[in-house]
């Protein structure tokens, strides 16, 4: 091969591996500038989310970003009496301990099961060997990487929703029609269902179906105990960092999905925000503000009901900002 062929080749294998490992390139910068009217909706959204999520708005209205590979690790952290997180600031998972061993919430990426995931378990004292389930917030590789490996070690199940399953097994061409380089996927094992718990021993979760950024992309509802005191989480499992690479129906969806989540969270009473790309709300200074907390003092994970259902407000509310953009 002449030399700039084999350049322009290895340029497309590693953009088509990225594009299946992140599966959210960065967004193009706006062509124009935003109109009266997008401005109006931009408004809209800083009031939807008041002062406290004024860093989620800049985020989701005007500067999103995709996770990356370079995303500083954070510091492997026990957040509630039953709940530990591992990974890095762009991409996590949460360890939930059990009656009954532990639960899984997503796996990070392939390549960061020796990097990050395992030597997480060991800081914190936990043993991989004891997690039984795998629960998927959607099909892509920074969120399902990990699970063939501890499914094959330790005989974790992996559960996903049949249409991620899909997704997986069968991912569509690449944006140029390329076929993608294969992933490895954990063996086809459990399939999540909106409505039907996720029960392992005492604990117990809530899938809620919320497609758009996936067929098959879940949201989950479930108990933590902060000091004793049981509090209701959400996390919304198949956020749009960057809207760029979704269809104007995908966008739609999305629209219908965060409404729905949202109407489940509210009806659940929902008071923890946990994210599995916590971009939008930076997760370290919450770790740091943890460290440092005092008897008495707030977990800085619980927001309250209200400002929960605000939080998810805003991923609405920008998510309208970006239909309008569009449509101009
Ligand atoms: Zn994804």
């Amino acid at each position: 091969m002449p030399r700039l062929k084999m350049l322009e080749h290895a340029v497309l294998v590693v953009s088509t591996f990225m594009g299946w490992l992140y599966a959210q390139p960065p967004a193009a910068s706006p062509a124009k500038p935003d109109s009266d009217a997008v401005k109006a909706l931009i408004e809209k959204a800083k009031k939807a989310g008041g002062p406290m999520w004024a860093g989620e708005e800049h985020f989701f209205c005007e500067a999103p970003r995709a996770n990356s590979p370079n995303d500083p690790p954070i510091e492997p952290t026990k957040i509630f009496d039953n709940v530990y997180v591992i990974g890095n600031q762009g991409t996590v998972v949460y360890v939930i301990e059990t009656s009954d061993g532990l639960l899984m919430i997503d796996s990070l990426g392939a390549n960061q099961v020796e990097s990050q995931l395992l030597p997480g378990f060991q800081k914190l004292g936990l043993d991989p060997a004891k997690v039984k389930m795998i629960v998927m917030g959607h099909g892509h590789g920074d969120h399902f990487g990990g699970s063939p490996y501890m499914q094959e070690h330790y005989g974790s199940k992996v559960y996903i929703s049949a249409a991620d399953w899909d997704l997986m097994e069968h991912p569509p061409a690449g944006r140029g029609g390329e076929k993608k380089a294969p992933a490895v996927l954990p063996k086809h094992d459990q399939v999540v269902v909106e409505g039907q718990p996720i029960v392992l021993g005492d604990f117990r979760m809530m899938p809620v179906s919320i497609p758009g950024h996936t067929p098959g992309s879940m949201g989950y509802i479930f108990d933590v105990k902060d000091n004793g005191k049981t509090r209701v989480a959400a996390m919304y499992g198949g956020t749009i960092l960057t809207p760029g690479i979704i269809s104007d129906a995908g966008l739609q969806t999305y629209l219908k999905s965060v409404a729905h989540f949202k109407d489940e969270t509210r009806k659940a009473k929902v008071e923890v925000e946990l994210q599995n790309h916590p971009l939008m709300d930076p997760i370290q200074p919450k770790l740091d503000k943890l460290k440092a907390r005092q008897k008495g003092q707030q977990n800085p994970f619980v927001v309250g009901t209200a400002n929960y259902q605000r939080f998810v407000d805003v991923m609405a509310a920008c998510t309208e900002v970006n239909i309008a953009r569009r449509a101009e």
